[in-house]
């Protein structure tokens, strides 16, 4: 469709013909597809257009027909050759323009126009040019019926109106009610919940009383199992010492002469002593670190001359040929630390890799990371699973069946070493694999 295309024009003389154009507005509107409320509004608008014109004693010439409009399409209805001018109908009809989705009053050369439109809905049925024809055919078929027919009409119009009123007001009390009873079941909710939350906020808040108590029973029970190892360890070093001491002396070659059986005993039981006496020292130093008891002396510690220590101390316990026993130069001059502890640590560390390593190579390196430098012990000894990593740091714990190829262990130094790393503000981790090695790696603030 390109222009308009008319449907139908009919002459406005009498009063009767008001009912005639509401009539035929209607019927038009029907058949082009409006709905029905559309139908009532141009039916209800004309017919006010047509009672003001012919109260202003002018006839006119009404023409419905449909045209495009962008991408829809309108019914247009425009009332012609009016004698009255655009003003007056203007202020007269500015009530109708409201049942439209268009009118406009125009002064033009046979006399004032007026013209409103109304867009057809998109879902309508689409008028082809054969549907046109018959809308016309249909129209001028079309024989309108009395005032009174139409004043019935009208009456049906307006009951249905009403009843369309009464359905919104019922359905907008109901939704109201629904609104209601929804607000009170929030509100109920919202009790419950907050009820419910202050209760466990009781409950939290008596949990965290409960668990500081426990803490503090914990901190006390540890502190308690500290100091009675400090006290034992302590007590017991004194007659160990005794016992290695005059064990040396039996078997000293000035004493008495004993017999071959007396001096193997004699040197078991020196043996037996030197081992208890290594496990009261590693007892009490744990007791010691783990009871708070050890306070760091801060210094510059000199590394070159600490690596060249151990290297010097250590050397005598690499005495396999198979293993390559080396201190590296450090990459790192000196950091802030304890000398006595971060040796003591570093000691641990490297003595453990010399026991469980049989052949290959034990390394001690350091290096910056950060702010912080780390001290990496790297051996290709028996390597540790993966899940003992974490239980090798317990007090006792060595791995079973792990062998260590010289001196016997206590089961102590990890966790002392580990201790003493937390002391000298770091930390000190693991990383292995069975069958290629272990390295364990001390990280400490470097000032
Ligand atoms: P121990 O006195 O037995 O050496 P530690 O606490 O120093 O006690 O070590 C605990 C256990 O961890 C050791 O018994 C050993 O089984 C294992 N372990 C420690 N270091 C190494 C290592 N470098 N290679 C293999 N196993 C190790």
């Amino acid at each position: 469709m390109t222009g308009p295309q008319p449907l139908l024009t009919m002459r406005l003389r009498v009063a009767q013909d008001v009912f005639l154009i509401r009539q035929l507005a209607r019927e038009v509107a029907r058949e082009v597809g409006l709905e029905q409320q559309d139908q009532t509004r141009i039916a209800t608008a004309l017919s006010e257009v047509s009672r003001v014109v012919l109260g202003g004693y002018t006839d006119a010439e009404v023409t419905f027909a449909i045209r495009p409009d962008g991408v829809s399409t309108i019914l247009r209805v425009s009332v012609e050759r009016l004698t009255l001018g655009a003003a007056r109908l203007r202020a007269e009809l500015g009530h109708v323009g409201r049942l439209v989705d268009k009118m406009e009053v125009e002064d033009g050369e046979t006399g004032t126009v007026v013209w409103m439109a109304r867009r057809l809905s998109a879902s309508a049925p689409r008028l082809t040019p054969e549907r046109l024809e018959e809308i016309r055919a249909g129209l001028s078929a079309h024989v309108p019926g009395s005032p009174l027919d139409e004043l019935n009409v009208q009456n049906q119009q307006l009951v249905t109106a009403l009843n369309e009123v009464r359905a919104q007001r019922d359905e907008l009390a109901r939704l109201n009610e629904e609104l209601e009873e929804t607000n009170r079941g929030v509100m109920a909710l919202y009790h419950q919940l907050s009820e419910e939350l202050e209760e466990t906020n009781r409950g939290v808040v008596a949990l965290y009383a409960e668990l500081d108590e426990k803490s503090e029973q914990l901190a006390a029970a540890s502190e308690a199992k500290s100091r009675f190892l400090a006290n034992v360890s302590h007590e017991l070093r004194a007659p160990v010492t005794a016992i290695i001491g005059l064990s040396r002396l039996l078997g000293d070659e000035s004493s008495d002469p004993l017999t071959t059986e007396q001096r193997r005993q004699v040197e078991l039981i020196r043996g037996s002593a030197s081992d208890l006496l290594t496990l009261v020292n590693d007892l009490l130093d744990l007791a010691k670190a783990e009871a708070g008891r050890i306070e760091p002396t801060w210094g510059q510690v000199d590394l070159k001359a600490m690596f060249g220590q151990l290297r010097g101390t250590l050397r005598p316990l690499a005495t396999r040929d198979e293993v390559t026993f080396s201190v590296d130069e450090p990459a790192v001059s000196s950091i802030r630390s304890d000398e006595v502890l971060l040796a003591r640590v570093l000691r641990n560390l490297l003595t453990n890799a010399l026991k469980f390593t049989a052949e290959g190579e034990v390394r001690l390196t350091v290096r910056a990371i950060g702010d912080d430098v780390e001290f990496v012990v790297s051996d290709t000894g028996s390597g540790i699973a993966p899940e003992l990593h974490e239980r090798i740091f317990e007090e006792f714990y060595q791995v079973p069946g792990s062998k260590a190829l010289s001196g016997k262990g206590t089961g102590l130094g990890l966790p002392y070493a580990r201790r003493l790393a937390g002391i000298l503000g770091g930390a000190l981790r693991v990383d292995s694999t069975p069958g290629e090695g272990s390295t364990f790696t001390l990280r400490l603030p470097s000032s």
